[in-house]
């Protein structure tokens, strides 16, 4: 059956950031699904708190920053521990910070391209290797329209730095594991009500930037970009590997 294909009974997936935002729609889905899930995140949130009480044997936490040395592997070894396998692993810890590039502080710089960029590299490296022994494994990082774009109003070129470089690590690992059983995949959002975004769209300037220049003429609800990560991570999604889902109402159409 097709729709059999969509569902992630058996599996298990390690979602970082899945306390809130669309770290937190995902896990939902994912557990809806069927999926067990290990969630991690540096707090712990009235939404997260409400799935481990909801879904006690197939969804745990581990508070971790993902910028800590010992996080990778800590992460991986918990999701392990907890239900013996890894099948999925959702890149989707993010942060963003706006400024003009002649003005932006190496401080600022580390912030963004640790957390975006060599964190989730060191955790999708730390996930190959129970994938390798498995011979099976989905990776889904969350890049974002800024990896093709020069995001406005806001100005933010580390961010989109470093969304452009999670897409081409996405196809470079693709390719490199496409013979191995394990696809990896982005997804692009557009503009998604988070907390991420809540201050711009509460600035009526931004609000309208934004939608304006979004085709559909509205932001996109954490559940639609689940939708997305739900294919990429689900057998449905068996022969794509290296693709980048561009999810963003029609922003990068014009
Ligand atoms: P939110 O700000 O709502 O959530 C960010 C998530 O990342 C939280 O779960 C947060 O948990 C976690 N996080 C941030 N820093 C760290 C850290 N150092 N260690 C561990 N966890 C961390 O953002 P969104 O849900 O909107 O964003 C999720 C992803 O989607 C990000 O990668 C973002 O770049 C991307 N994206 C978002 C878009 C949008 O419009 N919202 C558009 C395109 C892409 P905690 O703070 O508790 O640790």
């Amino acid at each position: 059956m097709t729709l059999e294909q969509f569902r992630l009974d058996g599996k298990t997936a390690l979602i970082t950031g899945g306390n809130r935002g669309i770290g937190l729609a995902i896990a939902q889905i994912f557990v809806q699904a069927g999926a067990s899930c290990m969630l991690t995140s540096r707090s712990e949130t009235p939404g997260l708190k409400a799935l481990l009480e909801q879904e006690p044997d197939r969804v745990a936490w581990i508070g971790a920053d993902v910028n800590d040395e010992d996080a990778p592997d800590r992460i991986v070894s918990a999701t392990l521990k907890r239900f013996g396998r890894l099948d999925i692993l959702v890149n989707n810890a993010g942060v963003a910070d706006n400024g003009n590039f002649h003005e932006f502080t190496d401080a600022q710089l580390d912030f963004v391209m640790s957390t975006n960029l060599i964190a989730p590299f060191r955790i999708a490296r730390a996930a190959i290797a129970p994938m390798l022994k498995q011979g099976s494994g989905a990776v889904v990082n969350i890049g974002s329209i800024s990896g093709y774009v020069a995001n406005k109003p806001q100005l933010q070129v580390a961010y989109n730095s470093s969304k452009a470089a999670i897409h081409q690590m996405t196809r470079t690992m693709a390719f490199e594991y496409a013979d191995k059983g394990i696809r990896v995949n982005a997804l692009a959002p557009g503009y998604v009500v988070s907390d991420m975004t809540a201050g711009g769209i509460a600035d009526a300037e931004w609000n309208h930037v934004w939608t304006a220049n979004t085709p559909m003429g509205r932001f996109a609800e954490p559940v639609e970009m689940a939708n997305c990560a739900l294919f990429l991570a689900s057998d449905a999604a068996s022969y794509v590997t290296g693709a980048i889902l561009v999810a963003d109402g029609g922003y990068t159409t014009h």
